[in-house]
């Protein structure tokens, strides 16, 4: 008895722990995640003014010391970057962000950032491309932290006067394309046994103790789970004394876009591709919104996504043509961006988003250090719907994201009510209410057309299905179909009060079918029948 009594008693205990364990290890996590992200904000605004400097003409010895600070800055941020990467990797929440572009051209760029280390540790850092330029999808930011882990770890481990080589290499195995890449230095090297063991988290080999920078152990195993994301594989060749290749197996997927025809094969219309665009609208109710950031500065960009990413969905690109090309497939509800940008600055990327009626409802803010009044001019005239000047408290952005959202999300409310925009508020370009009138007059004069589809609307609007879908959803939170069937609800609602025709004819004349499919679709959007509706004399429609 007093046996079983005591084991119960030490089974409650023993729950009890590891519940108060489970507890904790919550609380760390939280608590870690938390302090990285508290350094990376001040990291980066490190970094973005010293870089900055490093760009002024400057004698011999401060140029020493500047270099001293960015190296060891950009180690710390590393640092506290894989450390969110490895909890975000723990979780299983590592998200991959394709989008299309020169593979081999991020590559080169990414080994241009080593050109400080390779100078003070006088080692000779080589690119040995096969093919100048490879066009496919990839995620940026993994590939970047790929390289960067590789090249950190050939750097840190190959003695002064040392070389590291990546080589990328197109292949055709099994009948299908891969992108090969490998870092190879002529270090120190790894042992047999230790090699198989590199990749786990954590492990680190005994090294000799003139490293005094120990690492982590992180950095392998997250460079193996980007890889693995990607679809790819990574192994390693090594002989202690001689030297170490890390080998990056990828596979090469060259669309570019989801064509629209591929998307499109059935009514349904709500593709897979599309899923975003729908968890977003406003009928999804509490979905976060998606912002793009377009900026060059990357830590700029980092700071604002960090800033930001805490309620909202981020998109990135570096410039306005990436910019342009992610719209293609992706479609934010707001854009924020810099103006001053190689390749396409933010006031053509305004002026192309808002002449062009696939995506001229996005609200658009622009960032710019410069602060003359014509620029502001320049800006707005280009149909940017908010301007803020560089440097600018992160309250201030948040309050104008807000603001935008909210207005857009009450225009779209409007609309649904009324289906007639009086209010030109700003975030709506005179393209969209245009468009918006059209659609419904189109649907209108075909009321009596049960055989008015969304492909015959797309057609008179002139736009490809997909567009006229995304952009619907977000102008009036209705898809196309749905926007068609209230806009024949709303006329037999009209007809239910205004004349003496029987539900029957209602039914033909609005352009359904069947009216008892006709009375479940009615009761459905205005909550009574018809009969019940026009007795009430249209009471229960507000
Ligand atoms: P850390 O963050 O500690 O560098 P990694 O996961 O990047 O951890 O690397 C794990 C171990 O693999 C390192 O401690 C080192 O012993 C070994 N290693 C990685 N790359 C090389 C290399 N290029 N040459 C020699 N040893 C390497």
């Amino acid at each position: 008895m007093i046996s079983a009594a005591r084991n119960r008693l030490i089974k409650e205990q023993a729950i009890k722990e590891s519940e108060r364990q489970h507890e904790l290890n919550v609380l760390k996590t939280r608590f870690f995640t938390n302090v990285s992200h508290e350094f990376r904000t001040p990291l980066t605004l490190i970094l973005t003014p010293l870089e900055r400097l490093m760009k002024n003409n400057l004698d011999k010895e401060t140029r020493k010391h500047l270099d001293l600070i960015h190296q060891n800055a950009r180690r710390l941020l590393n640092l506290v970057n894989q450390l969110l990467d490895f909890r975000q990797a723990e979780a299983n929440k590592l998200k991959l962000n394709l989008i299309y572009g020169n593979i081999v051209g991020f590559i080169e760029q990414t080994l241009n950032s080593f050109s400080d280390l390779r100078e003070s540790k006088n080692i000779e850092l080589e690119f040995l491309p096969d093919e100048k330029e490879l066009f496919m999808k990839f995620d940026r930011d993994k590939i970047e932290k790929i390289l960067m882990n590789l090249l950190s770890n050939a750097f840190k481990f190959t003695p002064e006067k040392g070389y590291i080589k990546v080589f990328t290499e197109l292949i055709n195995r099994d009948g299908a394309e891969r992108l090969i890449i490998t870092v190879e230095d002529n270090g120190i090297g790894i042992e047999k046994e230790q090699q198989k063991r590199i990749f786990e988290r954590f492990y680190q080999t005994d090294l000799p103790d003139e490293f005094v920078q120990k690492g982590s152990g992180i950095g392998l195993s997250l460079t193996k789970e980007f890889v693995e994301l990607h679809n790819g594989s990574i192994s390693v060749e090594s002989e202690p004394g001689r030297g170490s290749r890390f080998i990056v197996d990828l596979p090469v997927d060259r669309k570019s876009v989801i064509d629209p025809q591929d998307a499109f094969e059935t009514e349904t219309l709500e593709p897979a591709s599309l899923k975003e665009s729908l968890s977003t609208s406003p009928r999804e109710g509490k979905a976060p919104k998606t912002i793009l950031l377009v900026e060059d500065n990357k830590d700029f960009r980092l700071y604002l996504k960090d800033s930001l990413q805490e309620n909202y969905n981020i998109l990135e690109a570096e410039n306005g043509k990436a910019a342009l090309e992610l719209l293609v497939s992706r479609q934010p509800d707001l854009i924020v961006s810099d103006v001053i940008m190689p390749e396409m600055d933010g006031l053509e990327l305004c002026n192309e988003i808002k002449t062009n009626s696939s995506f001229s409802h996005i609200p658009i803010i622009l960032l710019t250090a410069k602060s003359t009044q014509q620029d502001k001019i320049d800006g707005l005239r280009q149909g940017a719907d908010e301007y803020i000047t560089k440097p600018f408290s992160f309250e201030i952005l948040e309050s104008r994201v807000e603001y935008l959202l909210n207005l857009r999300e009450k225009f779209i409310k409007h609309y649904q009510q009324s289906f007639r925009i009086e209010a030109h508020t700003k975030s709506i370009t005179p393209l969209d209410t245009k468009l918006l009138d059209k659609a419904v007059q189109l649907i209108q004069d075909n009321l009596s057309n049960t055989g008015f589809s969304v492909e015959r609307l797309s057609h008179e609007l002139r736009m490809s299905r997909v567009y006229l879908y995304k952009k619907l959803t977000a102008l009036t939170g209705k898809t196309p179909n749905e926007l068609i069937r209230l806009v024949r609800l709303k006329k037999a609602a009209g007809l239910l009060l205004e004349t003496d025709m029987t539900i029957s004819e209602i039914t033909y004349a609005v352009g359904f079918g069947d009216p008892r499919y006709f009375s479940k679709l009615f009761k459905a959007e205005f909550k009574v029948l018809p009969s019940k509706y026009r007795e009430n004399q249209g009471l229960t429609l507000d």
